[in-house]
């Protein structure tokens, strides 16, 4: 397996070609943007460890029965995934009340839900990601009804497994995002990443925000929360 050209460059990550048509490889970049990319800076290390905290916990998923994009880590920051056509949403599930919902709705942080929520939001920076329902997915012709449920059931299965996964860490899964694509043949899979850029993660006893937060609001010491969630990986 040989890199090729550079396709894209994202805002935390590059994806590259490779001589096999079915095969990207994505390379985790230490660069850090919030609010729709206004707020820019740089969290050392964080490349390597979204990289190898995203591997992880897909080949967990895999056995779990989520199929995901993954396919080898080949070095600290560079993972060969499947080849997708991204459905353009990103996926929200929330345990806890954090972020944008309790900025909409008016209410504090940390209310715990009694069921988990899924939202979508459209994936498109010109218009900062706008929330967007169900409907207006398959009106758009974003992905089919069918889709829909797929990944509604896949995000809530990724939800029950992680949260409990992360509990026994003493990390509370407050919210999360994902990104689901298509393979060539149509079927529906996990891809992007999960890390404490797409997540937010509560220590369980102090509450201690362990994600990307602690970089949106300046609260200092980004890098060791990442560096934190990574031991209680056990990585
Ligand atoms: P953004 O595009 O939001 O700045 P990134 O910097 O993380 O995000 O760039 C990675 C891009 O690669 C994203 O647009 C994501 O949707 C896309 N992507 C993730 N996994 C795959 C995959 N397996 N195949 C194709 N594209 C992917
Ligand atoms: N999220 C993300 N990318 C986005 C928007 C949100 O990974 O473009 C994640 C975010 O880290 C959090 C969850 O999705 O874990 C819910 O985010 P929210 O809607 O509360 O938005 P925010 O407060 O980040 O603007």
């Amino acid at each position: 397996m040989e890199k090729r050209e550079q396709l894209y460059e994202g805002k935390a990550k590059k994806v590259f070609a490779t001589d096999d048509p079915n095969l990207y490889i994505v390379s985790y970049k230490d660069d850090a943007t919030a609010f729709n990319g206004l707020k820019k800076g740089t969290i050392a290390g964080k490349g390597s460890i979204n990289n190898r905290m995203t591997n992880f916990l897909m080949q967990q998923l895999e056995k779990e029965g989520v199929p995901t994009h993954f396919v080898e880590e080949l070095s600290d920051r560079e993972t060969v995934v499947k080849k997708v056509k991204i459905v353009p949403l990103e996926v929200i599930v929330r345990n806890i009340s954090a972020g944008s919902f309790s900025k909409r709705y008016g209410v504090e942080e940390g209310i715990v839900f009694d069921e988990p929520t899924i939202e979508f939001s459209y994936k498109n920076d010109e218009l900062g990601d706008p929330l967007m329902n169900a409907y207006h997915a398959i009106a758009l012709k974003l992905a089919t009804r069918e889709e829909i449920e797929r990944i509604k059931e896949l995000a809530f299965k990724v939800n029950a497994f992680l949260k409990a996964f992360m509990k026994a860490r003493n990390v509370d899964l407050v919210d999360f995002k994902l990104e689901f694509g298509r393979l060539s043949d149509g079927t529906i899979v996990l891809a992007d990443e999960i890390s404490p850029d797409t997540c937010r993660f509560w220590d369980s006893t102090t509450h201690e925000k362990l994600d990307k937060d602690r970089f949106r609001r300046d609260l200092g010491n980004v890098e060791d929360a990442y560096q934190e969630m990574m031991k209680r990986l056990g990585r």
